[in-house]
């Protein structure tokens, strides 16, 4: 077993990974290559050797999981993650779209000590600045529904924008300069699985979304 803190590199499989089972998801390394933009020899390689250093476990059918201390390091740098993304929002005031991708940079220098005084500051956030559960916080978003699955006619709060989509960059910028962030009040005018669009009404403008899209977006009714 490792007892030091793994690589960055590590530290973003096993963000990928934790988050992927989260959401019930089978992980194989053809994803991994994908969701962490490396070559599939790549991520082969890199998950030997976290085999040998005890961070994930492989069946036999090549599923990934987390072992025991890859999990705890997981939760580790997810939650440094979240909350490093609440210090550039609260105090520097950088737009919602920004904040993944700075934070993705400071995460892994940040100490377990440093994230535990952010969180206090914080006033113990339980979701990203996105509206992503910090990790033991999962129950908070469960009765969050997809935006794809909301009824036309009804008026829903938005309540998280799901990790998949927070590193796209281009798209964050679109739901932030339409005021789709977490908050949002919208009016759901129409579904149109067909046609795979959604269309919503905020702040008296129309927008249509693609169904893809609005399945990543969660609001409350
Ligand atoms: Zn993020
Ligand atoms: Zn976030």
């Amino acid at each position: 077993m490792n007892p030091n803190r793994p690589s960055a590199t590590i530290e973003d499989y096993l963000g990928v990974i934790y988050t992927r089972n989260r959401d019930g998801e089978r992980v194989i390394a053809a994803r991994l290559a994908e969701s962490l933009d490396v070559s599939p020899p790549t991520v082969t390689a890199t998950l030997r050797r976290m085999q040998r250093d005890g961070w994930v476990s492989l069946t036999s059918e090549k599923e990934i999981f987390l072992t025991e201390v890859g999990q705890a390091a997981a939760m580790s740098v997810i939650k440094r993650h979240m909350l490093t993304e609440w210090i550039l929002s609260r105090m520097l005031k950088l737009p919602l779209s920004e904040l993944h991708r700075e934070a993705h940079h400071i995460e892994h220098t940040l100490s377990a000590e440093v994230a535990d005084r952010i969180r206090v500051e914080m006033d113990g956030p339980r979701v990203c600045p996105h509206g992503n559960p910090l990790p033991g916080f999962e129950g908070e978003v469960q009765h969050w529904l997809p935006l794809s699955e909301a009824s036309p006619g009804q008026e829903v709060t938005l309540m998280r924008i799901h990790e998949k989509l927070e590193g796209n960059y281009e798209m964050m910028t679109f739901l932030e300069s339409k005021g789709l962030i977490p908050g949002a009040v919208l009016h759901v005018r129409e579904i149109l699985p067909f046609n795979e669009t959604v269309g919503v009404l905020i702040n008296g403008q129309e927008v249509i979304l693609g169904l893809r899209l609005a399945e990543e977006i969660y609001v409350s009714g």
